[in-house]
C-alpha cells in the first residue's frame, strides 16, 4: 500500500495505471476505519484491478458546533487495518491540499432530496459532501465508487450529482455492516459510553421491528411509524427524525409502497447516530 499525500502526484500515478488499462475502484472515507469501511475495500478489490482508499476529515461537511475538532483521527491504526485488505494506494491529503487558499467552487445538489432528513438538520452538510466527493472523483478518476448504505441519503445525493454532472464513475452502494447485536458500525460509536452503547441499540431495533411489522401487515404506515417513534423516544435522548421515504427521491411516504426506506437520526447522550433499513415488499 503506497501512501500518497499530494493530489497532483496521485493524479499522475493513476493516469499511468489507466494507460496500462487498469480499472480503478475508489473508497472515500474520513478514517477511524471499521469493518463497514473494509467491506467497501473488499468490494473494490473484487471488482477492480487497483483499489484506492482516501482518508480525509472534510471540514466543509461539518456545521458549527459539530464534531469536526474531535472527530477521531487514528491514521496509524487505519493503516494497520487497511494492511489486512488489498489496498494499492492510500490517499491522505491535508486540508490545504484539498482547499488551497482561494478555493471558491462548490457542488450543490439543489433538490428536495437534499433538504429532507439530515439535510434539514445539517444545513450545508451535503454541499460539503458533494464538493469533496466531486473533487476526489476528479483526482482519482475511478471506474467505480464504493459507498455504504449506512449513509443512505449521502449515497442517494452522490448518485444524483454523478449522473447530473455526467461523471464517469459507476456508483456502487454496499449493505450496512452491523455489530453482532445489530448496531450499525460507525466511527462515531467510539464516542458512546457503555450505558449509551446499550441504548444505541434502540435505533436498529426500532427499524427492524418496523420492517417486520410492515411486512407482516400489522397496521397502517402511520400507526407503525408512530409506535416505532414512541419506543425510540423511550430509549434515546432525542429523536431528530424518523421517516419512511421513497428510495430514490427520498420523498416522505404516507402509504405502503413496494419499495421504501425507513431512516432515523437520534442523539444518545451528545452522540448523533443515524441508521436505516430498506423495506421491500417484492
Ligand atoms: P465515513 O468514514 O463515515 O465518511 O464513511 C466512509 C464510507 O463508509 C461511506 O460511504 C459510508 O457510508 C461507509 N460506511 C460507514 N459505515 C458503514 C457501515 N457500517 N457499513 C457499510 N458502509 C459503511
Amino acid at each position: 500500500m503506497k501512501v500518497v499525500r499530494s493530489p497532483r502526484q496521485l493524479q499522475r500515478i493513476l493516469e499511468e495505471e489507466r494507460l496500462r488499462k487498469r480499472t480503478v475502484g475508489f473508497v472515500p472515507t474520513m478514517g477511524a476505519l471499521h469493518e463497514g469501511h473494509l467491506s467497501l475495500v473488499k468490494a473494490a478489490d473484487r471488482e477492480n484491478d487497483i483499489t484506492v482508499v482516501s482518508i480525509f476529515v472534510n471540514p466543509t461537511q461539518f456545521g458549527p458546533g459539530e464534531d469536526y475538532a474531535k472527530y477521531p483521527r487514528v491514521l496509524g491504526a487505519d493503516k494497520r487495518l487497511l494492511g489486512k485488505g488489498k489496498v494499492d494506494y492510500l490517499f491522505c491529503p491535508s486540508v490545504r491540499d484539498i482547499y488551497p487558499p482561494g478555493h471558491a467552487t462548490c457542488v450543490t445538489v439543489d433538490g428536495a432530496m437534499a433538504r429532507v432528513l439530515c439535510g434539514k438538520f445539517r444545513p450545508g452538510h451535503f454541499q460539503g459532501v458533494a464538493t469533496v466527493v466531486a473533487k476526489l472523483l476528479n483526482i482519482v478518476g475511478p471506474c467505480r465508487l464504493y459507498l455504504g448504505a449506512k449513509d443512505y441519503q449521502q449515497a442517494a445525493i452522490i448518485r444524483r450529482f454523478v449522473e447530473d454532472l455526467n461523471m464517469n464513475a459507476r456508483v456502487r452502494v454496499m449493505p450496512t455492516v452491523r455489530e453482532k447485536d445489530g448496531l450499525a458500525m460507525s466511527s462515531r460509536n467510539r464516542y458512546l459510553g457503555p450505558a449509551e452503547r446499550r441504548r444505541a441499540l434502540a435505533l436498529s431495533r426500532a427499524l427492524f421491528e418496523l420492517r417486520r411489522d410492515i411486512l407482516g401487515k400489522k397496521g397502517t404506515l402511520a400507526f407503525l411509524k408512530a409506535r416505532a417513534v414512541r419506543k425510540l423516544k423511550d430509549a434515546v435522548d432525542r429523536v431528530q427524525y424518523f421517516e419512511i421515504v421513497d428510495p430514490v427521491t427520498l420523498a416522505p411516504l404516507k402509504m405502503v409502497r413496494r419499495e421504501m426506506v425507513a431512516l432515523t437520526a437520534c442523539f444518545v447522550g451528545k452522540t448523533r447516530l443515524i441508521d436505516n433499513v430498506i423495506i421491500s415488499l417484492r
